[in-house]
């Protein structure tokens, strides 16, 4: 299970402060030493763990917190929204295009779960009533087009593909345009991955975006790569501009510094989480119920 560590060490903290009927300055230190030590654990960056901690302490010693009468209770409840803020707050939502179809570009390294995830966003949007197409504008990867278009078949969501020997710009912007005139109300573009950021993925995703002017650039990473995925998204952020970040594979026992970390680190909100490898394992992300999973 994901967060799991994470999860018992915050809890057994919070256990403590709820339990007490009178907090002291030296209690919440005392606490936050703690939690400090659980979130480096965890690999959540450590600028990251420094400026959270800092804002619980500033807040959580203010007189209204401990002079309450349920002081442990309100050290809580900062944290928690602490920890809800840290990951964006608000949930943030697919954008939608006033001039369909949205235009949904997902990018990441391979292996990441870049093409199981747009077959999972296709099913999320069909669901909603949406008509997604799905673009398969991934060429390199050996079998990538044939993966897709398995999933398409699954799904019952059409295709576009040109095959492996045409220019992935040129792909997309025909998928789009196919889109337009077939009435779908999305496009997902699934372009190439690398092993490594290279500069010739990031010039020919450059290439995609200005040809199509995506709506929603996804980028997908591995959760369980921990601050690798961190600094993945840093470098796509800067080099291509990122709409959000979809962060798989939270099924799997990641210790949880990814999702902690991403949105303060880049700015770039989690839009989704994947939680398995079947095409209904995808979910919005909300970084309250996330926060609150957490703390238990
Ligand atoms: P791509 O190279 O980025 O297109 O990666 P794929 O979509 O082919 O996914 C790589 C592997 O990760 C596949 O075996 C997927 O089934 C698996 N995968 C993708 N998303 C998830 C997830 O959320 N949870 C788990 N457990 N596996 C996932």
């Amino acid at each position: 299970m994901a967060f799991e560590g994470l999860a018992e060490r915050l809890q057994a903290v919070m256990q403590r402060l709820r339990g007490k009927g009178k907090v002291t300055e030296a209690d919440v230190k005392e606490a936050m030493r703690e939690v400090r030590l659980a979130l480096l654990e965890a690999d959540v960056n450590f600028k990251v763990v420094k400026t959270f901690i800092n804002r619980v302490k500033e807040r959580a010693v203010g007189q209204e917190v401990l002079k309450s009468l349920t002081p442990g209770q309100q050290v809580i409840k900062v944290v928690n929204e602490e920890l809800t803020e840290l990951m964006g707050g608000e949930q943030s939502k697919l954008v939608k295009s006033n001039r369909p179809p949205t235009v949904i570009m997902m990018v990441g390294l391979q292996g990441a779960g870049k093409t199981t995830t747009s077959g999972k966003l296709a099913r999320y949007l069909s669901k909603q009533n949406h008509h997604p197409l799905l673009v398969a504008a991934d060429v390199y990867r050996p079998a990538a087009i044939r993966q897709l278009q398995v999933l398409g078949e699954q799904l019952d969501t059409p295709v576009f593909s040109l095959g492996e020997k045409e220019d992935p710009v040129k792909i997309a912007e025909q998928g789009v345009a196919y889109a337009k005139e077939h009435h779908h109300d999305y496009v997902i573009i699934d372009t190439a991955g690398r092993l490594h950021i290279d500069e010739t993925m990031m010039e020919e995703l450059k290439a995609i975006r200005e040809k199509v002017q995506p709506d929603e650039v996804l980028l997908v990473v591995d959760a369980m790569t921990g601050q690798d995925a961190v600094n993945v998204a840093e470098s796509f952020n800067k080099k291509l501009g990122l709409t959000g970040v979809v962060l798989t594979k939270l099924d799997g026992d990641t210790r949880g510094g990814a999702a902690l970390s991403v949105k303060a680190v880049t700015n770039c909100p989690i839009k989704f989480v994947g939680m398995g490898e079947k095409t209904d394992a995808l979910e919005p992300f909300f970084p309250d119920r996330m926060a609150s999973r957490i703390l238990g």
